[in-house]
């Protein structure tokens, strides 16, 4: 049988009253549900046949000498359009899986420390002749409970961000610190900022603060939307700092609870 999906507002009046309004939301619901489907179902179906399409032009590509010039280009356009169609693809699977929840996240333990090391060492590489400064500063060692995988999408994705959108020779300094309220990783940049008026819509998918600044950056524009589901996923939020031309601070906040001491390692065999 089909569950039924009430919203439910309770509002206090004095010390007694209560009014309690219950709102039948199961066709939103449903609808929000065949709308994620269908878009995990055409983004399956379409990855197949760019498969194959990526794999011809590859080929061309690898013999383009052989070819006359116009001819050059045009395949050379072709692969890196069907790459960047790839890259869509894949996100919008992965924003998918993510927003149905599929996988639990509760059962692993991600080793931070470890994924900020491996993502800080890509980040340098795509930085390339832009060669930002890079400063990593964890302030904590213990485990967060959560999805690796997840995780990785979303910390890759908002320092990818700042690889992105910081200038030649600027500073990006990614932090993982906790307090009594929960523990936050910090991604910071001294790239070119975003207007406030854009912040509050950033996550959504395809959004962009303004479109004329990104043609050449090759992002998806999903990758806000997954970093969001990720945190709720893992019961966090993402926090929004930013200064147009000063920079920008993007902070996934998670709750204490899901730190988890490390196990010192087992010295049974020594
Ligand atoms: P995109 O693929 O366009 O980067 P995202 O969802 O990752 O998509 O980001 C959405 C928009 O947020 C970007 O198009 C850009 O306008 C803005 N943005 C994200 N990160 C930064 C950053 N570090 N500095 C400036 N703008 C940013």
């Amino acid at each position: 049988k089909p569950h039924i999906h009430l919203q439910i507002q309770i509002s206090l009046f004095g010390d007694d009253d209560r009014l309690i309004v219950a709102k039948d939301v199961t066709r939103l619901y449903q609808l929000e549900q065949m709308r994620r489907d269908f878009v995990g179902n055409v983004s399956h179906e379409m990855r197949t046949p760019l498969t194959v399409i990526s794999g011809y032009l590859e080929t061309l590509v690898d013999h383009a000498d052989e070819l006359p010039p116009k001819w050059r280009r045009a395949i050379n356009t072709m692969a890196a359009q069907s790459s960047r169609m790839e890259a869509l693809i894949t996100d919008l699977i992965l924003l998918s899986r993510i927003e149905t929840g599929e996988q639990t996240v509760d059962d692993a333990l991600t080793d931070v420390d470890a994924l900020i090391e491996q993502i800080c060492h890509d980040a340098k590489a795509l930085s390339g002749e832009k060669q930002h400064e890079f400063t990593v500063d964890i302030a904590d060692h213990r485990l967060l409970r959560g999805d690796e995988n997840q995780l990785r999408s979303a910390f890759s994705n908002l320092v990818f961000n700042a690889v992105k959108y910081t200038p030649a020779h600027g500073h990006i300094t990614i932090s993982w610190t906790t307090n009594r309220e929960g523990a936050h990783l910090s991604v910071k940049d001294t790239g070119i900022g975003i207007d406030p008026v854009h912040i509050p819509r950033l996550t959504e998918r395809f959004y962009r603060a303004d479109p004329s600044r990104h043609k050449d950056t090759g992002g998806t524009g999903l990758g806000l939307a997954i970093v969001k589901h990720v945190l709720l996923n893992h019961d966090g939020n993402l926090e929004i700092r930013s200064r147009i031309g000063e920079g920008s601070e993007f902070i996934c906040h998670f709750p204490r609870e899901r730190l988890v001491e490390r196990v010192p390692e087992s010295t049974a065999n020594d």
